[in-house]
């Protein structure tokens, strides 16, 4: 084992490669307040990828409400038992990564789903933790919530499913951070299905290899953004790269959600892989979960998004996303116009802080029509 400074954790940890990090790394942000659970972006990734025989039960990008919902069943509560107490001081977590608690013969902690696990991708959907009595939904606040988590792979920095591969088929791209598996080498062995702790890793019982997303290379090569990323109804999803927090570039929309602003934390960062894929907290869940889920830094997040209608640069950026298919590195705002760039600064679109409202009349006397205008 190698020791490998992870900054989501604030600290070293163990892992079985020496750190060596991209030139670039794939990154994205994901605003769940904003995710309507259409499911679009998984049948996007589907219809583009997965559509083939062997295939069937493969989403690379699926969309679950929480707390219950979960594919594969209860693919988070069963590593956070395996895991144990899961302690933060501060921003810096003190308990066991899956690496620093994998069991003595093996890389990584983990469990591998069996068919059964993958025969109910909607279960729990739009299930509410908390009673439901007459009337709660009438009163505000009340203590039933549920909110839409949108998975795809977090291309990690360190991905378990490479680190848990005996033949080596699973490589993580030196140009993006992009993780692969290489269908030549690979034979099958499903070490990387048990190691993935988010098991966004799939077997195919027809080629006998394990296949997961590929982040749209041969999209993003050509700086464009994923299919799950261009379909997005919600408009949700930003996709671009991140720097480490020492070299965060402000005029980079995935460093300003994430390290300037602290906005857009990592699924489950105590399991020590620092997944690249950052989520906006839904403002309306307990904090504990949440705590749970992002870490530390969750109830901050929140109190940030919660002030971005008086907070032009984030409000700002945030109504860039879904706005153009292709990768915007760099952003500005200028008074009331959002502009999202190329690296050299090259205008790729521009959109108004505030979308103008325009009220109709509810009679229009130029069709000679009445029209209902709900407030
Ligand atoms: S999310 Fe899982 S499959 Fe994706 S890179 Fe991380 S460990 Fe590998
Ligand atoms: S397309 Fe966007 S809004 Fe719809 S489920 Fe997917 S992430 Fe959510």
């Amino acid at each position: 084992m190698a020791r490998v400074y992870n900054w989501q954790i604030r600290r070293e940890m163990s892992y079985w490669y020496p750190e060596n990090r991209p030139q670039k790394q794939f990154a994205a942000v994901f605003d769940i307040n904003k995710c309507i659970a259409c499911q679009t972006c998984t049948l996007a990734c589907k219809t583009t990828w997965t559509s083939g025989k062997g295939q069937e039960y493969m989403l690379w990008n699926n969309v679950e409400s929480k707390p219950y919902g979960c594919y594969p069943l209860a693919w988070d509560l069963k590593l956070l038992k395996q895991l144990g107490p899961q302690q933060w001081n501060g921003g810096g977590y003190e308990g066991r990564t899956i690496f620093e608690a994998a069991p003595a013969g093996q890389r990584v902690l983990g469990w591998r789903p069996d068919d059964h696990d993958f025969s109910y991708p909607n279960v729990g959907e739009d299930d509410c933790a908390g009673k439901i009595e007459n009337g709660t939904n009438l009163h505000f606040p009340h203590l039933t919530w549920f909110f839409y988590l949108a998975r795809i792979c977090n291309h990690c920095t360190y991905p378990a499913c490479l680190a848990s591969c005996p033949r080596g088929s699973i490589y993580k791209r030196p140009e993006d951070g992009i993780v692969l598996v290489d269908q030549g080498r690979c034979r099958g062995y499903r070490e990387c299905t048990q190691g993935c702790p988010y098991k966004k890793v799939f077997f195919n019982p027809l080629t006998g290899t394990s296949e997961k997303c590929i982040a749209c290379y041969p999209k993003f090569e050509n700086k464009l953004q994923q299919q799950c990323f261009l379909n997005c109804i919600g408009k949700i999803r930003m996709a671009g790269y991140i720097s480490q927090p020492e070299n965060a570039i402000p005029e980079n929309p995935i460093d300003y959600l994430v390290h300037v602003r602290k906005v857009a934390l990592p699924l489950f960062p105590q399991f020590g892989l620092e997944p690249n894929v950052y989520y906006i907290p839904p403002i309306h869940a307990p904090d504990s979960f949440l705590r749970q889920m992002f870490g530390p830094g969750a109830a901050a997040a929140i109190e940030t998004y919660r002030k971005a209608p008086d907070d032009p640069d984030l409000a700002g950026l945030l109504s860039l996303f879904g706005c153009s298919e292709q990768v915007m590195p760099r952003w500005k705002r200028e008074n009331d116009t959002i502009i999202g760039a190329e690296e050299n600064g090259a205008e790729i679109v521009r959109v108004p802080l505030r979308e103008p409202v325009y009220i109709r009349e509810a009679f229009d006397k130029k069709y000679n029509v009445a029209r209902v205008n709900c407030p």
